[in-house]
């Protein structure tokens, strides 16, 4: 069987938890790597129904407002990681509404996604759980590579002989 490993175009779904920003640097060392554009990929939950103009406006406020802010914080990202030598014309930030991993989905089949780079865990679930609930949806359907990446301080269970419990990621 010939494979061939093309990646064109690198999603990285962000929701600024510590493993999502891991994820975003180890997308963009991959991206380098392979001359890839990167898609950073912030979900927001959507913020309600509107009834009136009125209502509407407060929400495309709120929405400008969200907007700005995931900018201004991927923005941060790139300053606190020494990224300079990344090329920022290559990386795009994406914001959507509804509920994460249908959106991540949707977004990895339309644009036609190769590598999605994502966090085993985010910002709101409990940190023993195995895999978070939207990285597992994602893994299920995607329809191509999925890199799950670790927290620096999981444990890697009791019942792998041979290891210490808390087993360190680099
Ligand atoms: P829970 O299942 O309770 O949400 P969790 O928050 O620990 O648990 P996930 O939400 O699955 O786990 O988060 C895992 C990864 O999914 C994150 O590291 C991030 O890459 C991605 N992710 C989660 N929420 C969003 C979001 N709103 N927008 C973009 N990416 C997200
Ligand atoms: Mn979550």
């Amino acid at each position: 069987m010939e494979v061939k490993l093309e990646v064109k175009n690198i999603l990285v779904p962000i929701d600024f938890s510590d493993t999502s920003r891991k994820a975003f640097y180890i997308a963009l060392k991959f991206a380098k790597l392979f001359d890839a554009k990167t898609y950073v990929l912030h979900v927001q939950e959507p913020l309600g129904p509107f009834d009136s103009a009125e209502s509407m406006e407060k929400h495309s406020d709120e929405l400008s407002r969200v907007i700005d802010g995931v900018k201004r914080r991927v923005n941060e990202l790139f300053d606190e990681g020494g990224l300079a030598e990344v090329d920022r014309r290559k990386v795009h930030i994406e914001i959507r509404g509804g509920k994460p991993y249908m959106e991540i989905l949707k977004f990895a089949v339309h644009e036609k996604m190769d590598l999605i780079v994502m966090g085993s865990h985010g910002y709101t679930g409990v940190k023993h759980m195995l895999i978070g609930s939207q990285t597992e949806k994602v893994m299920r359907r995607a329809p191509c590579l999925v890199m799950c990446v670790k927290p620096d301080d999981f444990e890697i269970g009791s019942d792998i002989t041979g290891v210490p419990k808390k087993f360190k990621s680099k």
